[in-house]
């Protein structure tokens, strides 16, 4: 039951009570809790075919770069790219069966940040051949957390300033530190996001509306569970945008125990 009263006063400013309502939320909780089973569910049952129908697809590409058929090689090698993105959308939705039942698994270890950055930019780079990803580090020597994870967030931001910035050319990823904290941004030159959505891109399934938007795929969920890993390793994250500009996306991780 969610209770929301009002304390009540006499006119010599004595307490007298509450007024409110309370509203039972059972069925709510029902409802959702179905919701998430359905999801986790549904998410677990896609995945085994996706992952059988990329191994045949590696497999055919190879033969077919075996015989020297080449056109016949390229489209299976797009088949193969388009089942990864089913791979990750399948991915997000457990993650958010994870973190909706308190699952969501953590393996915090020591790790060279700026290793594990630069092998991830490569990576991303090899992902699209419009934009040049600018790296601006510093040193940041051994961090504490699950690289796994924090790399899946740099992943999700980088590949939101790639998709949201379809005419531009340049992606900024800059790293400051200071005492306690690292700090890590991705700055596109995109489309950008209306002051009034800002605070509302973290939330679970939120997509921002628009004619603009509609054009890029996406379940809105990548920064949903970016903002929920960053908190579960003690950090925050944030954006600053302007619409027809661009945004940065920046998180930042305590790391005052790295030395320890
Ligand atoms: P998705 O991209 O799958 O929709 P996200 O959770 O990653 O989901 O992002 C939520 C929403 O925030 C997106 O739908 C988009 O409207 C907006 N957004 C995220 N990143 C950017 C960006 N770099 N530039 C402009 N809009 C963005």
């Amino acid at each position: 039951c969610v209770a929301n009263g009002r304390p009540q006063y006499r006119r010599d400013g004595s307490f007298s009570g509450y007024i409110g309502a309370c509203v039972d939320i059972t069925e709510q909780k029902y409802m959702q809790q179905q919701k998430d089973d359905f999801i986790g569910i549904a998410s677990h049952e896609l995945k085994t075919p996706v992952t059988s129908l990329k191994a045949y697809t590696q497999v055919l590409e190879r033969m077919l770069q075996k015989k020297g058929d080449v056109r016949e090689a390229e489209m299976i090698g797009r088949m193969d790219g388009q089942l990864n993105r089913l791979t990750s959308l399948i991915g997000d939705l457990l993650d958010v069966t994870k973190i909706n039942s308190g699952k969501l698994q953590f393996n915090n270890q020591e790790f060279d940040f700026n290793t594990a950055l630069e092998d991830l930019l490569e990576d991303l780079q090899r992902t699209t051949t419009k934009h040049t990803i600018v790296k601006k580090l510093v040193p940041a020597g051994l961090i504490h957390g699950d690289k796994e994870r924090i790399g899946q967030v740099i992943t999700n931001l980088v590949t939101n300033a790639i998709k949201y910035s379809p005419h531009s050319d340049k992606i900024i990823v800059y790293t400051t530190i200071n005492d306690n904290e690292l700090t890590l941004c991705v700055q596109d030159f995109g489309i950008g996001i209306a002051k009034k959505n800002l605070n509302k891109v973290f939330e679970q399934f939120y997509r921002v509306s628009g004619e603009m938007q509609h054009t890029f795929p996406g379940l809105g969920l990548g920064l949903y569970i970016s903002s929920e890993i960053i908190k579960r390793e003690g950090g925050r994250i944030w954006v600053t945008s302007e619409e027809g500009k661009g945004s940065t996306f920046c998180f930042a991780l305590p790391i005052a125990n790295r030395n320890k």
